[in-house]
């Protein structure tokens, strides 16, 4: 089959299939570019990731899952920014042409655009030894209101989205009751865009919560304190010892919740206005310091984790 017909069976159809009439492209698949008007007083937002079969995820990941997923990393990347997502682009590389995955893969991208309310607007498919799934995410945000790392204050709560830890604890424990946590991430859209205007840092959770947190704190020059035993966890990790906990929680990776700052005073305001609303339930796991450290808590006792999170080329 040519690379036309691979995306016309594929991808084309299930463009206008999976669209939402609010999040279409004026020129979609099919031409050079594909053409967007931005709305007005929108700034764009855009980011890109790489997953590369037996390194992003595990060789035997269903098609569909990948799909899902390779979807999924993008739009939390949108959301760590407050920004509304409004399409994608997908440069695939595959080893060979296989009807069954190219459509359970293209089901799951179709599945999670949709969930999101997202476009597929263009892309590239290639050949090559290993299957490479790249894409590109867009989305927009008020002008001057994306919610950067930088921001943190000293005094600033720290706030973590839903529950940390599962993704690794899932991929340690193949078949467990958290395999779709690692499989299928919900990126924190509703809950991102919700804390524009309230959080003064903010960052998605993919390498690890000690690592990702270290972002912020360096962006913003400011230390932490962090109480482990506050970080929700789901139950199937409160079973495990004190240091697998703390490996799957502080330096597991593959999250995709949020994790963000804000003061006590917009924490309140914020909880009035959007705690009921639906959003992912949020937990304060510590507070940003002056003092250019991060100090873990558990018990009364500091503690040092071991490793700090996902290392691209370690
Ligand atoms: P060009 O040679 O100009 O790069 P292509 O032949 O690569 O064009 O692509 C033709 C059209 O199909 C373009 O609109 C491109 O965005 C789209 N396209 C190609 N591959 C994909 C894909 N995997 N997913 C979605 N759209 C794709
Ligand atoms: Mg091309």
């Amino acid at each position: 089959m040519a690379e036309f017909s691979i995306i016309r069976q594929y991808f084309q159809s299930l463009t206008s299939q999976s669209l939402a009439s609010t999040a279409s492209a004026d020129v979609g698949i099919g031409d050079d570019c594909a053409v967007t008007t931005p709305p007005q007083g929108m700034q764009l937002v855009s980011c890109v990731d790489t997953l590369v079969a037996g390194r992003h995820f595990p060789l035997d990941t269903s098609a569909h899952a990948i799909g899902w997923k390779s979807v999924a990393v993008n739009l939390s990347d949108l959301a760590a920014m407050g920004a509304t997502a409004h399409s994608i682009l997908l440069a695939l590389s595959l080893p060979k042409i296989e009807d069954a995955w190219l459509t359970e893969f293209s089901r799951g991208i179709a599945e999670c655009c949709k969930a999101y309310n997202v476009q597929l607007i263009g892309g590239d498919t290639t050949q090559s030894q290993t299957l490479t799934v790249s894409i590109t995410a867009l989305g927009w945000i008020q002008t001057g209101q994306a919610i950067l790392r930088s921001g943190a204050q000293v005094g600033d709560l720290i706030v973590v989205s839903g529950e940390i830890g599962s993704a690794a604890y899932a991929l340690r424990h193949p078949n467990s009751t958290l395999q779709a946590t690692l499989d299928y991430p919900q990126p924190q859209l509703a809950l991102g865009q919700s804390l524009v205007g309230f959080a003064s840092s903010m960052i998605d959770i993919s390498d690890g919560l000690a690592q990702d947190l270290g972002h912020i704190l360096s962006a913003s020059q400011v230390g932490a304190e962090i109480q482990v035993a506050q970080i929700p966890v789901a139950d199937e990790l409160a079973q495990l010892t004190v240091e697998q906990h703390f490996n799957d929680v502080l330096a597991g990776g593959d999250d995709y919740q949020l994790c963000f700052t804000i003061s006590p005073d917009h924490f309140q305001r914020w909880q009035a206005q959007y705690a009921q609303s639906g959003v992912t339930p949020v937990t304060v796991i510590g507070q940003i310091q002056q003092e250019m450290a991060c100090h873990y808590f558990y018990q009364n006792q500091k503690i040092t984790p071991k490793k700090s999170g996902y290392q691209h080329f370690a």
